[in-house]
């Protein structure tokens, strides 16, 4: 049985105007260079000092851990054929544990989800030698360092998008790919923009579920960020996580996927046309 598998981005047209940091990414020939990459960059002070702040005042309850500091790698199933993208590392979370969603309310929601849709091996994250493993799954963000209120700025974002856009390169099994909130979405739609997939973003607003399909890259599906503010009001509850990563399994398991003339429609139009 085949699958479509996307190649979404042209490894071979290089950006216009690259620094020596996005030409050393550029030609990073492993998901593991790019992680090495990421870790020793230091293009955002601003991001920088307040990941190495953090790490030295420290959290009252997590006095006694030696906090990662550092910007943090993505991670995760270098086979994956989904891509999940998230906002920033948190300050006590991932900034402090050195991966990915781990430590933090927010983790805590993801994993479980993941884990319920069978794409992640437990249903928790709460450090980086904890036994978690991701099953089809490549777990990365548009900002690699935490920022000062969750908040990375424009030129922030751009500085960190060559991480993103070598991944994506380096995925050749690709075939999904799931922002979690709308940074995260613009963050992919930029880099097709950029490879001529798409001229205008304004046709791709973000909604929960919302799925858009291009010529040649790996559809995106738009899922709410499971952060704090969102986990606490209700707009985002576990059962609708856990839905759009069982409808996101159930679409990898389908060599079909993604079907043809589907756009752009919500989660719940979709699981009515799902195969069975
Ligand atoms: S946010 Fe990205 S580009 Fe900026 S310092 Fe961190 S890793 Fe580097």
């Amino acid at each position: 049985m085949t699958r479509k598998a996307h190649s979404p981005l042209d490894s071979q047209r290089p950006p216009s105007v690259q620094s020596p940091l996005e030409t050393l990414v550029a030609q990073a020939d492993s998901l593991a260079g790019v992680q090495q990459l990421v870790v020793g960059c230091e293009r955002c002070p601003r991001l920088r000092e307040h990941c190495l702040a953090t790490a030295r005042d420290k959290r009252r309850a997590y006095r006694d851990w030696t906090y990662w500091g550092k910007p943090v790698p993505a991670w995760g199933d270098s086979q994956a054929e989904l891509l999940l993208i998230g906002l920033a590392p948190g300050a006590h979370g991932a900034n402090r544990t050195g991966r990915m969603f781990t430590g933090d309310r927010s983790g805590d929601f993801l994993y479980r989800a993941l884990w319920e849709a069978g794409l992640a091996s437990q249903p928790e994250g709460t450090h980086a030698d904890d036994g978690q493993m991701l099953r089809r799954v490549w777990m990365t963000a548009s900002a690699r360092c935490a920022p000062p209120d969750n908040r990375p700025s424009p030129k922030e974002l751009q500085q960190c998008q060559p991480f993103l856009r070598r991944e994506l390169q380096l995925l050749p099994r690709l075939r999904l790919v799931v922002a979690l909130g709308g940074i995260a979405a613009v963050s992919y739609l930029r880099l097709l923009q950029e490879q001529g997939e798409l001229r205008t973003l304004a046709r791709f607003p973000f909604g929960h579920g919302r799925l858009y399909q291009f010529p040649k890259a790996a559809p995106l599906l738009c899922c709410y960020h499971p952060s704090q503010q969102n986990t606490s009001t209700g707009r985002l509850t576990a059962a609708m996580l856990a839905d759009l990563f069982r409808q996101a399994a159930t679409w990898l398991d389908d060599p079909a996927f993604p079907h043809p003339g589907v756009t752009s429609l919500h989660l719940q139009e979709q699981a009515k046309g799902r195969p069975r």
